[in-house]
Order: C-alpha cells, then sequence, then structure tokens
C-alpha cells in the first residue's frame, strides 16, 4: 500500500513526491505521458536542451524556492532578454529605453516620458470627443483602448497589436480591457526581461532536474489514471492522492469543459551554428504566421555539456492555436465563463476526503515554475503537519 498516489510527473508532482518521500512516506508517481517534467521536459538533440513545450526561464525572488531548486540543478546566469521583430525592425524587450531609442531616437527617460504621455493624451482626446464626452471620462472599453492609453500609440501599433492578436486569435478591439491591466514600461536602459532577483537555466536541463527531484521514487511513465480501470486499481492502493492533472477531468467533464488557449511548436534543425543570435525572437506584425522563434542553444550560450561551441542549431516556431478538448492545454481562460466553472469544480475539490488536485491544471491558473514548486511545497507542509 502506497502512502500518496501522485498523478502527473511535471515540476509541481516532482516536489510533492521530493517532500513526501524525504519524510518517509511511500509514493508513487504516474504520468500519462511517456515522459517525466510535464511542461518543463526538455530533450536532448544533438547537445541542445530542447523546450518541448515552450521557452522555460526560471526567475524568482523568492529565497526559499530558489534555494530549493538549486538543491536537483546548478542554474547557469543566463538572463531572458527577447527581442522584438516588427517588419525587420528590430526592438529590445520588455519596453525600454533601447527601445524607444529605437522607435524615436529619443535619449533621455524624460524624453522618452514625454513622447509617450504626448501620445496617450491625443489618443485619449479624440478618443473622447468621437463620444462626446470629457477626456476624464473616458474608460478604455477593450483591449485596444486599454493599451493605447496605457502606453501611446507606437508601442501599441508596433510591439503589442499584431503579437496579441496572434495569441488570442482575435481582434485586440474584440478582447476584454482586463487582459491588460498594466504595461510595465521601464525607463532604463535595461534588456532583462524578469524583475526577479534570481534568474537562470538548469544546466544539464530540466528533465535531469526533475530526475533529481524523483530519485528513488517509483515512477511509471504511459499511465493514464483517468482510464477507469486503471483509476480503479491504483485508487485501492493509495492512502491518498494528489493529482496535478485537469481539474474538470478529474471529474470527467461533468460540469462542462474549462477552456484553454494551445500552442504548436514546428522544430526545425539547422545546419549551422547560429540563426538568429537570441534565444527568443517574437515576431510582433500580424502577417508573420507564428508569435515567436526560440534558438535554443542560447539558453545555454551555445555550448554543449563539455563547454564546446555547438555546430549546429535547432530552432521551434511557435503558432498559438485554438484549443479543443483533446489538444494540449497551455494558457487557461480567465474570463467570466471559465472562472465560474472552475469554481463549481473547486467545491467539488473541497469535499474530497483523500484526494488534493493541485499544480497549473489542477488550479487552472498560469503559474509561473516557482509558484508551482511554492504551491506544492504549502501543500505537502500542510499534510505532513496535520498527519
Ligand atoms: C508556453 C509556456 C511557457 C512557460 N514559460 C515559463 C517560464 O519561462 N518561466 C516559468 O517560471 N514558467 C513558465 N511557464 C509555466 C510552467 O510551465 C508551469 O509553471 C509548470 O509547468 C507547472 O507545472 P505543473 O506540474 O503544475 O504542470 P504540468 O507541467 O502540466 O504537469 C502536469 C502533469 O500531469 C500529467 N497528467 C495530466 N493528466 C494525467 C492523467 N490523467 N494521468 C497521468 N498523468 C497526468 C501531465 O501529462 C503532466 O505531465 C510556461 C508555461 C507555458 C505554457
Amino acid at each position: 500500500m502506497y502512502d500518496y498516489l501522485i498523478v502527473g510527473a511535471g515540476i509541481y508532482g516532482a516536489v510533492c513526491a521530493h517532500e513526501l518521500h524525504k519524510r518517509g512516506y511511500r509514493v508513487l508517481v504516474v504520468e500519462k505521458k511517456d515522459h517525466i517534467g510535464g511542461n518543463i521536459y526538455t530533450e536532448c538533440i544533438e547537445g541542445i536542451h530542447v523546450h518541448k513545450y515552450g521557452a522555460h526561464i526560471f526567475h524568482t525572488n523568492d529565497r526559499r524556492v530558489w534555494d530549493y531548486v538549486n538543491q536537483f540543478a546548478d542554474f547557469n546566469r543566463y538572463t531572458n532578454s527577447p527581442v522584438a521583430n516588427y517588419k525587420g525592425e528590430l526592438y529590445s524587450l520588455p519596453f525600454n529605453m533601447y527601445t524607444f531609442n529605437r522607435m524615436w531616437g529619443v535619449i533621455t527617460p524624460d524624453e522618452a516620458e514625454a513622447r509617450i504621455a504626448g501620445q496617450r493624451q491625443s489618443y485619449i482626446e479624440s478618443r473622447a470627443s468621437e463620444m462626446g464626452i470629457a477626456p476624464e471620462e473616458f474608460v478604455p472599453s477593450n483591449l485596444e483602448e486599454q493599451a493605447i492609453s496605457l502606453v501611446g500609440t507606437d508601442i501599441y501599433e508596433r510591439l503589442i497589436k499584431g503579437y496579441t492578436e496572434k495569441q488570442w486569435g482575435r481582434r485586440c478591439s474584440d478582447l476584454p480591457s482586463s487582459i491588460i491591466r498594466r504595461l510595465p514600461v521601464r525607463l532604463t536602459y535595461d534588456n532583462n526581461y524578469f524583475n526577479a532577483l534570481y534568474q537562470g537555466i538548469p544546466i544539464g536541463g530540466y528533465t535531469r532536474m526533475t530526475e533529481r527531484m524523483l530519485d528513488g521514487i517509483e515512477v511509471r511513465t504511459g499511465v493514464d489514471y483517468l482510464d477507469p480501470p486503471v483509476r480503479i486499481a491504483l485508487e485501492k492502493q493509495a492512502k491518498r492522492i494528489i493529482y496535478t492533472g485537469p481539474i474538470d477531468a478529474f471529474y470527467y467533464y461533468k460540469l462542462g469543459y474549462l477552456e484553454y488557449r494551445s500552442l504548436r511548436f514546428e522544430e526545425e534543425l539547422i545546419e549551422k551554428e547560429n540563426y538568429q543570435g537570441n534565444a527568443v525572437i517574437n515576431y510582433t506584425d500580424a502577417d508573420t504566421p507564428y508569435t515567436r522563434i526560440v534558438e535554443h542553444k542560447w539558453f545555454e550560450f551555445g555550448l554543449d555539456a563539455s563547454g564546446q561551441s555547438i555546430p549546429v542549431t535547432l530552432i521551434s516556431r511557435e503558432y498559438s492555436l485554438e484549443w479543443k478538448p483533446g489538444v494540449e492545454s497551455y494558457y487557461p481562460i480567465g474570463d467570466e465563463r471559465n472562472m465560474a466553472l472552475y469554481n463549481r469544480y473547486r467545491e467539488l475539490a473541497g469535499r474530497e476526503e483523500r484526494s488534493f488536485i493541485g499544480g497549473r491544471l489542477g488550479e487552472y491558473k498560469y503559474y509561473d515554475m516557482d509558484t508551482a514548486v511554492a504551491r506544492a511545497l504549502e501543500l505537502t507542509d500542510s499534510l505532513t503537519r496535520e498527519s
């Protein structure tokens, strides 16, 4: 008899398994896919750790989480500095003084601030006059209005509009303003995308890091817990269950489906050393069909495990994709309908006596990896405190 059955070998399930095993509990992990790691799975191809489910950069302000993951991997000094390509013009991200210098030729923060303020003001005035109201009364009613009233027309047109429309498969003027609450504008020459104290990529890949978390624990891949006979058999073998798959699937969708946006990746191995000169380049125009190209080797500075330059490269073109049941779930759609449905599932989950539903799919929430680790530690702390 196992003390815990853990469904899902993503980072959340792996941290739960590690913590429970460390405290002496008998743990079994089952994973539907044929590999561990979930979304953070990396595969080594020609010496390059390929992020198979999209680029993953570990970043956190939480010292406890940073120390925690560093038990399982050494992290390199990678700093995420993506570049935006708008019709062949290259801009630094996130929006910062390099971006504004390229866009308007401005040099100082005051000049950049004045440009942005001027564009915001004239947009709000012209929209208000079209609507026959005073500028102070203007309230953005969709994403386009919200974005322009935050950062002005140029940044919106070149860096936000096309990218966002590809991401959501809808026009910005048809998307709710709530998607963009803030658009951070950095008035410094700083291309570091994340405002985090700690950042990096695990040397040797995320899969190796997950393997170390699961060291000494029984893991069965290729097992779908929701296959009814499998579920019945597994539930007889464990006292408690930690389930990290989609919460609606746990209940066989009896209240309806929760919706997501999905992604599709097109990988290409290229017989040259350097394709685009950066790990991540976003294509922010509407005509390029993909949202970004990831060149995986630059997460590790183009070097293999022995520090040698890798003569080939591997890129992934990332396309945003309409989600339907059966397609890989990436980004939860946190609109009213889905959140109301999620809350009804959560209510059911609250009544479970021996099953605990967590992780990004279980909580129907976009989580960064550090939050997934922190949430898993919270759960295992509370479970082991009470027993
Ligand atoms: C495109 C993209 C990019 C991202 N980039 C970053 C980033 O740069 N930095 C960052 O911090 N975070 C990033 N994230 C977030 C990160 O992926 C998540 O925080 C993390 O993967 C959550 O882990 P998890 O274990 O909760 O979920 P998952 O990794 O999804 O693991 C859940 C596991 O459960 C398994 N499972 C589901 N159902 C069953 C079943 N019935 N039976 C058995 N197994 C089952 C699944 O196969 C899966 O392996 C990104 C996310 C996406 C979508």
